[in-house]
């Protein structure tokens, strides 16, 4: 059985994993981190992201632990007044598969247990990539594990190892990720003391001067998830971490001020914020080199704003296995993987970056842009989206 190594335990490692072991090829995954933590908060799955899930029996097993909203309600910030509302209980006659919203960790440990059920798939947790070479007939990746050093072969290696990718730096593809002026702040809270409507299943996006921000329910409707995004002047020292939001809780609520009550209430709810600043990178024209490639941040790290990130990942994985599991060769397969992926994830890339001078209008744009939406109605905005969730 052939053997890939995959540096990175996220959604995007992990799918890989799942994704070959269904096309008969093992893995071994290698994660920095010693335990899997409660990082991230929630995220919505569209139709092309679930579709892939469905093909590898994972789906079921993740709607379980997932909700799946029946509307997206665009509201102006400002006062919220409705802009359209997008209906999402059509997800399945339209784009073939639902559409759904999940914390990160929930699908990260589903996706470990489904890995975990898998004999041909190992994970080791607390072991780092560190260096890797390549020839025609295998890769050998380091690892470090504290100050104990490790080696593996393999016949391919993966780089799901996220917006600072060691594999892509060692490739020497690519330029580093660059602030793109926005920050997101998250936040996941309780619902027990608020209110049945925040329970409701439905997404809701406010547009505003410089700022918006999303709202939808967890885990049962247990949790509001909360996502703030801004534009922000930072220029900090640990760029891909999230950080403790509360020292910028003053310029969070600034950016809100003149918002409705209720966006202002939703604001001032969370105990606390986690701030994460957002980072762009030019697309990148190929995802392989020989028996080396890159899936999910690691190739195509993007602004959320269509979010999309974790959608592109796991249809990385679905297309890498599609094309291994047909080739047994390694390099062409992988080559004929980046030829189908890059393209697509590149279009994405760059309609999330258009999509941040979209919502964040301000003045006349901004009428313009509501009038628009107002006057063009459900069906053609959703129509915008066919290219993307029906594929
Ligand atoms: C505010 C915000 C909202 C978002 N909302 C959505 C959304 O609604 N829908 C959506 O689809 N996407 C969304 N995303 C994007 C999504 O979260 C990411 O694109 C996705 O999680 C990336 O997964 P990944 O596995 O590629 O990378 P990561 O999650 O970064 O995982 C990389 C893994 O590799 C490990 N690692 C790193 N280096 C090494 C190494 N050298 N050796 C071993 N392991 C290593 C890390 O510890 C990590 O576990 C959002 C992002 C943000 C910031």
């Amino acid at each position: 059985m052939r053997r890939a190594l995959i540096a990175g335990a996220g959604i995007a490692g992990l799918t890989s994993a799942l994704a070959l072991a269904k096309a008969g090829i093992g893995s071994i995954v290698f994660e920095r981190a010693a335990a899997w933590e409660e990082f991230g908060a929630g995220l919505q799955l569209s139709p092309n992201a679930t579709r892939v899930l469905r093909a590898l029996g994972a789906l079921d097993s993740i709607a379980e632990l997932a909700t799946r909203p029946r509307a997206i309600h665009i509201l102006r910030g400002r006062d919220d007044t409705p802009l359209c509302v997008l209906d999402l209980t059509r997800a399945q006659s339209r784009w073939g598969a639902p559409y759904l919203v999940v914390h990160r960790a929930d699908l990260q440990r589903r996706l470990a247990e489904l890995c975990a059920r898998e004999p041909s798939i190992e994970i080791r947790l607390g072991q780092e990539l560190v260096g890797y070479g390549a020839n025609a007939e295998k890769v050998k990746a380091t690892f470090k594990r504290g100050l104990i050093s490790l080696s593996e072969d393999g016949d391919l290696l993966i780089g799901a190892d996220g917006l600072r990718s060691k594999v892509l730096e060692k490739l020497g593809d690519g330029q580093p990720p660059a602030f793109s002026g926005r920050v997101a702040f998250r936040a996941t809270l309780s619902t027990d003391a608020l209110g049945a409507a925040m329970r409701a299943p439905v997404v809701t996006l406010r547009l505003g001067p410089n700022a918006h921000l999303v709202q939808y329910p967890l885990r049962e409707g247990a949790y509001l998830n909360l996502v703030a995004v801004i534009e922000s002047g930072w220029r900090g020292e640990t760029p891909s971490q999230p950080w403790d939001g509360e020292a910028d809780r003053p310029a969070l609520t600034r950016a809100f001020a003149a918002w409705s009550a209720h966006a202002r209430d939703l604001i001032a709810l969370p105990q606390s914020w986690r701030a994460w600043p957002l980072y762009t990178r030019p697309p990148l024209p190929c995802y392989a080199a020989g028996r080396v490639a890159l899936v999910g941040d690691a190739a195509h790290p993007m602004v959320p704003f269509l979010a999309q990130g974790a959608a592109q990942a796991i249809e990385d994985a679905g297309a890498l296995a599609h094309h291994l599991g047909g080739q047994p060769d390694v390099a062409a397969a992988l080559a004929a993987y980046s030829a189908t992926r890059a393209p697509r994830a590149a279009r994405v890339q760059q309609e999330a970056l258009a999509q941040t001078k979209i919502y964040h209008m301000s003045g006349p744009m901004a009428l313009a842009r509501d009038l628009t939406m107002r006057l063009a109605g459900p069906e053609r905005l959703l129509k915008r989206y066919d290219w993307l969730y029906g594929a």
